[in-house]
């Protein structure tokens, strides 16, 4: 299990997952149990999103006091969420969210990447609880991910460790939203492929799909033989939509690469999260933050 400092009997947690078309505000408990929860769309409030978002918090917390909030976020962000600029909500560029949550609020908050934060809800509530390393994916439109090892959630120099969306899986390939070329979020997520294929990625046909899912999995079985995990567990609209062949495509293409005797049991997994993850997540960014 992921080392997320939670103790069983810690205090429920004040969460946002602030996610591309809807923000979410709940207060989580250490048994994964939801004790309230509201949520608002972002293009009702385009014209003062963060006013809509404090807001939303003193709806939750309905008077009750908490002293630490946590917050799963799209990036890219610098600092721990000190600024964010979320790609589906053009309004917040370079948006100075940490310090201003800080100051409206007037309690701690800690902030991490969404795809982190599934991460450790992946860890904590989801399929990888008996894993101490594994990675988590998220291939949806775009694809965000993460890696745990040695049960801990790897940040990095800039606490960016993990986007394994911007592995080079072409030559000389697509040019990627990061300004290289052949990432694996310019070949295989769902923009990428309706940029290929002009449908949508649900419509994609067959070859598309499997190719998504070959470059998916030559990915994580490429960092499986490096990082030393057996486990990758797969969340988002494209892979799961695309079902039991994604896996049995991706599953075969990360054993290709993966030969090492000690990645016999290379697995690529579906998520055992479910519509609550990027919540449960953000509940356990806060609890990461304060105890961890
Ligand atoms: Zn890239």
């Amino acid at each position: 299990m992921i080392d997320a400092g939670v103790a069983p009997n810690a205090a429920p947690c004040l969460a946002v997952d602030i996610g591309a078309t809807k923000f979410e505000c709940a207060v989580v408990a250490p048994d994964s149990t939801i004790l309230s929860r509201q949520r608002i769309q972002v293009r009702e409030h385009a014209d003062d999103l963060f006013g809509a978002l404090v807001e939303l918090v003193r709806d939750v917390t309905d008077g009750n006091t908490y002293e630490f909030i946590g917050v799963g976020c799209a990036g890219p962000m610098t600092g721990r969420g000190a600024t964010v600029s979320p790609l589906n909500i053009p309004a917040w560029r370079n948006f100075e969210l940490l310090p201003l949550m800080r100051e409206a609020l007037g309690i701690r908050v800690y902030i991490d990447g969404d795809a982190r934060a599934l991460a450790l809800a992946e860890g904590f509530f989801g399929g990888a609880v008996d894993d101490a390393s594994f990675a988590s994916l998220v291939v949806s439109t775009g694809i965000g991910g993460a890696l745990v090892l040695d049960g801990r959630l790897i940040d990095g120099e800039s606490g960016n460790a993990g986007h394994i969306g911007h592995l080079k899986v072409k030559e000389p390939g697509r040019l990627c939203s990061c300004g290289s070329y052949g990432c694996l979020e310019a070949e295989a997520s769902g923009w990428a492929i309706e940029d290929i294929t002009g449908r949508s990625a649900k419509e994609a046909d067959e070859a598309t799909r499997r190719h998504c899912a070959e470059l998916v999995g030559r990915a994580l079985g490429t960092l499986s033989a490096v990082l030393d995990f057996s486990h990758s567990y797969v969340a988002g609209s494209v892979a799961l939509g695309y079902g039991d062949e994604f896996f049995e495509v991706a599953n075969k293409a990360a054993r290709s690469v993966a030969t090492l005797p000690y990645s016999s049991n290379v697995e690529i997994r579906r998520s055992a999260l479910g519509a609550d993850g990027p919540i449960l997540g953000a509940a356990l960014v806060g609890w990461r933050g304060e105890f961890s």
